[in-house]
């Protein structure tokens, strides 16, 4: 495995659309591991292969109950909203308030190649809507007026 270098700001990937991937083979797997282990390395909840600047719909996500690997994921039920405040690795100070479904069921393939479904609520309902939308180009701050976004506090001075 091997930490991969996250993509920030302007960078053009991040508003690229990625392509489904056609069959899980090596280089999927060994993927899968490299975006868990940078995941984890960045103490992030969430990752999109379009982060590490692979055009490809994989996400990978941890909210803290185990590692879910989600490849060409598709949501396909969503209720209810729920609003709460939003980070992302890739654009390091700032956050700001979304508002998203509560609930939602996403199918997707896993590492296997087997289709699978999980109904995810409250935050790993979030995580999973945040990293789809890397998938399609979108950030979290595309839902927020300038003024509703917050820039964390540069440190004054550093001893
Ligand atoms: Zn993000």
């Amino acid at each position: 495995m091997s930490i991969r270098i996250i993509r920030t700001g302007n960078d053009p990937v991040l508003r690229q659309v990625a392509k489904p991937v056609p069959v899980i083979n090596k280089g999927i797997e060994k993927l899968l591991d490299d975006m868990a282990e940078t995941m984890y390395h960045a103490d992030g909840v969430g990752l999109a292969a379009v982060q590490i600047g692979v055009m490809k719909r994989i996400a990978v996500v941890d909210v803290g109950e185990g590692l879910v690997e989600l490849v060409n994921p598709n949501i396909i039920e969503k209720e209810g909203i729920q609003t709460g405040t939003e980070g992302c690795l890739s654009l390091p100070g700032l956050r700001g308030d979304v508002t998203r479904a509560q609930r939602i069921k996403v199918r997707a393939t896993n590492r296997q190649g087997d289709s699978v479904e999980y109904v995810a609520m409250d935050l790993f309902a979030r995580a999973i809507q945040h990293e789809i939308d890397h998938l399609d180009g979108i950030l979290f701050i595309d839902y927020l007026q300038p003024s509703e976004i917050i820039h964390e506090q540069e440190q004054e001075f550093r001893s």
